[in-house]
């Protein structure tokens, strides 16, 4: 099929009307985002949406009208609650759709088999004009393909649907950016389906008491039934996987650098305040401040993070999920297919450093100073004790239990340090849930800064959630005297040992702060001090 580029002139928009009238598919622009739309009353046309669209059967169009008249005049509701005219005399035309219980005229393609129907009005001059001079109603979801980021520009719908639909009728950006809120009116009370830019508040200063479902803000669990079915289905999704990073603005700068330091695969999608501090590439959705900015940027954002090249994880600034945030957060955590990472809230600072150099001693001194420290040690013994661990450690490692059902730990050590293959075993299976404990107990722990005492703090991860990083070193020579004295083994093996950690060299280049243990006690004691009150100073 050869689809038709149109604009908004009077004659390009009669052409798109006829194409409506005779079943074809029509993608409109209107505020929100672009619409793929047919004949609402039409069965058979508005089944080719959801083919053009590869959109589930069982996911409800909205049906979109010129007036307020045109409801009732085609048969589309049952009747017109009172809350409905309060609603339409406020925020219509505009980006509200409200669901009623269903009129005769709409065909169940359209509901997909419910007793409700979905309707708004648009205010986009050009929607507008399409629907009064098609004089149809006109189902139109999203004109994408289903599982991709909504269109907010017809050069997206183009990219999607080119030569799946009859027309594309183009009318610039879209103003508003992310889809209508939806709201039920089919509920004891009035129920939020999708957050867009008309928020909570805004409906409850006009109806009262306005409810948020469940689902637009949380992940369903499998045997819980959707309000609005488009909820259950992962949405908005680039091809680049998407995580949401939630917590402090620095900390969120401080994981990506981080992280993009040893991973260049990695980007962002930030906002205009977290650019010039992030090394990675990233994709910005406008100030921190606009949020009516961000979300007119979303989409597009979402669709650019393909175009990032070598990237293939963005990672995206979470927005707090009040107010139009709300819209922001519930497109994202789709788009990340609830795929998110808390940032911790206390301030963490990472200890580590090769085997024999004195980590443990500067742990001690610090701990003296009155900082909490939290040991990887300590949280890797429980880690093992977590059910899944186990069952985890047995797919790899075979039947490691004892008879009482704990974990032969001497048997485990002997198997995952026999190669770097089974140790990266080991430590891929263990790392997440140490480091999962290791952020519970410092959250737990009095007073904003918390020590990470980890030997492996780059290994598993735990020095993306580090403020700033300390490496204990000593010379070759030194740890390998310490190291012979203090476990009882051979030089040979103390030097095997030493030879599968990370040289002096990474350590330079990854941590913030160096302390040297090669001499006296009092040296080091005085190095903890210097730490200790740059730490405080901050
Ligand atoms: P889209 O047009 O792609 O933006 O999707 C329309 C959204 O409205 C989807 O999330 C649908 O599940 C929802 N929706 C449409 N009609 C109904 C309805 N009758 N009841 C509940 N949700 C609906
Ligand atoms: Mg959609």
């Amino acid at each position: 099929m050869n689809t038709l580029h149109l604009s908004d002139t009077t004659e390009d928009i009669k052409a798109a009307a006829a194409i409506l009238r005779d079943g074809g598919l029509v993608a409109m622009p209107t505020e929100t985002v672009y619409g793929l739309a047919a004949n609402a009353l039409d069965g058979d046309a508005v089944r080719r949406i959801f083919e053009a669209k590869g959109r589930p059967m069982d996911n409800p169009l909205i049906v979109h009208v010129a007036e307020f008249s045109d409801i009732r005049r085609l048969g589309l509701v049952a009747e017109i609650p009172y809350l409905a005219r309060m609603l339409a005399e406020a925020f219509w035309p505009g980006p509200l759709t409200v669901i009623m219980k269903k009129g005769g005229a709409i065909p169940d393609e359209v509901s997909a088999g419910l007793d409700t129907v979905a309707i708004r009005i648009p205010s986009h001059p050009a929607a507008h004009r399409l629907l009064a001079t098609s004089g149809l109603a006109l189902a139109a979801p999203s004109a994408n393909t289903s599982g991709k980021p909504s269109p907010t520009t017809a050069q997206h719908v183009i990219d999607d649907m080119d030569g799946r639909i009859e027309a594309v009728l183009d009318g610039g950006s879209c103003s508003v950016g992310v889809e209508s809120t939806v709201i039920t009116l089919v509920a004891d009370v009035p129920r939020i389906l999708r957050p867009g830019i008309i928020t909570r508040e805004e409906l409850e200063a006009v109806i009262g008491p306005v409810e948020v479902d469940h689902a637009v803000l949380h992940q369903l669990e499998n045997n819980e039934r959707a309000s609005s079915p488009g909820m259950k289905y992962k949405h908005y999704a680039p091809r680049a996987r998407v995580i949401l990073l939630r917590g402090d603005d620095a900390k969120y700068i401080t994981y990506v650098n981080r992280l993009y330091a040893r991973d260049q695969s990695i980007g962002a999608i930030c906002y205009d305040e977290d650019k010039p501090l992030l090394n990675a590439p990233c994709i910005t959705i406008g100030s921190m401040q606009d949020e009516k900015a961000q979300a007119q940027a979303l989409f597009d954002a979402l669709r650019a993070a393909d175009g990032l090249t070598g990237v293939k994880t963005v990672y995206a600034h979470c927005p707090a999920a009040q107010g139009v945030g709300m819209a922001l957060y519930n497109r994202l955590i789709r788009a990340a297919a609830f795929e998110v990472i808390d940032l911790p809230k206390k301030r963490i600072i990472g200890l580590t450093g090769q085997t024999g150099a004195g980590k443990s001693e500067v742990s001690r001194l610090l701990s003296e100073r009155g900082l909490p420290v939290v040991s990887a040690d300590a949280a890797a013994r429980r880690a093992v004790e977590d059910s899944e661990v186990k069952a985890m450690l047995c797919a790899a490692f075979g039947d490691v239990l004892r008879e009482d059902g704990s974990l032969d730990r001497s048997l485990v050590a002997r198997i995952a340090f026999s190669s770097r293959e089974m140790t990266a075993r080991l430590n891929a299976i263990t790392h997440p849930t140490i480091a999962r404990l290791m952020l519970e107990e410092a959250q737990a722990l009095p007073g904003d800064t918390v020590i990470f005492d980890a030997s492996q703090l780059f290994e598993s991860g735990e020095d993306l959630f580090c403020e700033r990083i300390v490496g204990v070193l000593a010379d070759a020579e030194i740890r390998l005297r310490r190291i012979t004295k203090r476990d009882g083994i051979s030089r040979e093996e103390a030097a095997l040992r030493m030879s599968a950690q990370y040289d002096e060299r990474f350590f330079l280049t990854y941590c913030d702060d160096i302390l040297y243990n090669n001499g006296t006690e009092q040296a080091l004691s005085d190095g903890v001090r210097n730490l200790y009150e740059g730490l405080v100073r901050g």
